[in-house]
């Protein structure tokens, strides 16, 4: 239900298309007599396992029924409701404006044809009373944020004999604490030390499948991306599964012991004695730095 997906009704939705058919009734001025339902949207919170997977999501959504103390008709049980005395229950009238004679909606009952002199306690003259029903929504697999499902007809009922509105169910995916999803590819993180990046090995990284292996070349550098093909997302619109992406990032050790500074301290003379082949991107950066100073001083 609720907890399934956290969703609910955005503040625009529902709030405003039940005012305005009340706004109708009780005297918000001159729309014809018949009325489609409105359209209604919902918003639905999913995971990215249940949006690249589909899901079948239970939700409830407001909608207006028939009231049942008043039969729908609005009238106070035993009293009913009477033919409009100024328009005898055309909903239009005729005004008559200089030469012309201009037909207009009946001022008196809004164009309804009827009014209710003794209202329904129970929807207020309305004829219908809001109510909750629930509904099993289909997600097909592949979705992403922003995509609207559409359900024909499970949106705010109409007045009698016009059709109700639709329900349009708006995806949202809740971020993920380790993909990030673009289009059909997945993109992943994935820190390693700095033995693991010089040396080279073998390390395991998820993917929405299970566990994958993945082989780290000795000499790996930071932001290094390793694609896993077809591991990303199978699109709903069709096309080709997408790949996931492994973004290294080579992590700095912290929080050093003594005799591990001492390594380094070794690590770092044994570096300075064979020259700069170890660190080509440094030195390469070292000299364009000094051309650039001197190039100042020229
Ligand atoms: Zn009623
Ligand atoms: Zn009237």
């Amino acid at each position: 239900d609720q907890s399934v997906g956290g969703g609910g009704f955005s503040g625009g939705g529902f709030g405003d298309a039940f005012s305005d058919i009340f706004g109708d009734i009780f005297g918000g001025g001159g729309r014809s007599r018949v009325r489609k339902g409105a359209d209604l949207q919902y918003n639905l919170e999913l995971t990215l396992e249940d949006a690249v997977s589909g899901t079948t999501v239970k939700i409830r959504v407001p909608t207006l029924k028939h009231c049942t103390t008043c039969s729908g008709s609005g009238a106070k049980p035993g009293t009913s409701a009477e033919t409009c005395s100024t328009c005898g229950g055309h909903g239009q009238v005729r005004m008559q404006q200089g030469f012309f004679s201009v037909q207009q909606t009946c001022p008196n009952c809004r164009g309804k044809g009827t009014t209710i002199s003794d209202p329904c306690n129970t929807c207020h003259g309305a004829g219908r009373v809001k109510e909750h029903k629930s509904l099993s929504v289909e997600v097909p697999a592949g979705v992403d944020n922003g995509d609207r499902i559409r359900l024909s007809g499970e949106g705010e009922a109409g007045d009698a004999s016009a059709p109700s509105g639709d329900l349009f169910v708006q995806i949202h995916v809740k971020p993920h604490p380790i993909f990030e999803r673009d289009n059909a590819d997945l993109y992943c993180e994935v820190p390693i030390s700095i033995v693991t990046a010089a040396l080279g090995g073998e390390l395991e990284v998820p993917s929405l499948e299970g566990r994958l292996n993945l082989k780290i070349p000795a000499g790996t550098q930071t932001h290094k991306q390793f694609r896993m093909r077809g591991k990303g997302v199978k699109p709903v619109r069709g096309g080709p599964i997408g790949d996931l992406i492994c973004r290294i990032v080579v992590e700095t050790p912290v929080k050093l012991s003594a005799e591990q500074k001492q390594l380094l301290e070794q690590f770092a003379q044994s570096m300075d004695k064979a020259g700069k082949k170890h660190s080509p991107n440094e030195n390469s950066w070292i000299d364009s730095m000094k051309k650039f100073f001197e190039d100042m001083k020229s």
